[in-house]
């Protein structure tokens, strides 16, 4: 059994190692549960985001958020483009229409220890290298085997060859 009360960590930004009890809880895409920031430094990078945003001109708030957009779609695009941009069920390929997928089908259980499926989770993906284990699906394609177990497509091209099997035998 872990002591908690006596694990200690380091804070990124004081670099002071402190008591854990010193760090909120917190999930991120990478698996860490602790923040970076100790709560002291935590609060203080809030408040310092905060005040730089209240002096931002309403045109400088429009470019980071467009900022922020742009690269939300950007490593988005990267991983679509990484585990073989299109979907792997009927071959759609408009990135607006696609989504990663867990073929192993503990996505859901990811998915709930993550957050869901966001700019951190792609990015998270992007740094470690897009590790294997996930694939390009669209989104009736995700749907149907999410609620159905199987993709319509998929019942199609198995009655094909049932049908292709009993022709030819
Ligand atoms: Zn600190
Ligand atoms: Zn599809
Ligand atoms: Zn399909």
């Amino acid at each position: 059994m872990i002591r908690v009360n006596l694990l200690v960590k380091r804070c990124s930004y004081c670099t002071h190692t402190l008591p854990i009890k010193q760090f909120d809880l917190t999930k991120r895409a990478d698996g860490q549960i602790w923040k970076r920031l100790c709560k002291e430094c935590a609060e203080y990078s809030r408040v310092w985001h905060q005040k730089k945003r209240d002096k931002m001109t309403p045109g400088q708030k429009v470019q980071l958020s467009a900022e922020k957009k742009a690269y939300g779609k950007k490593v988005r695009m990267d991983c679509i483009q990484a585990y073989g941009g299109k979907c792997e069920c009927c071959g759609e390929t408009h990135f607006e229409f696609l989504e990663i997928d867990h073929p192993n089908n503990d996505g859901n259980k990811e998915r709930r220890a993550l957050g869901k499926w966001g700019t951190s989770f792609f990015a998270h993906l992007r740094t470690r290298g897009f590790p294997a284990g996930y694939r390009v699906l669209c989104g009736n394609c995700n749907a149907a085997r999410y609620h159905f177990g199987e993709c319509p497509h998929e019942r199609e091209r198995r009655e094909v060859k049932q049908l292709e099997e009993m022709l030819t035998a």
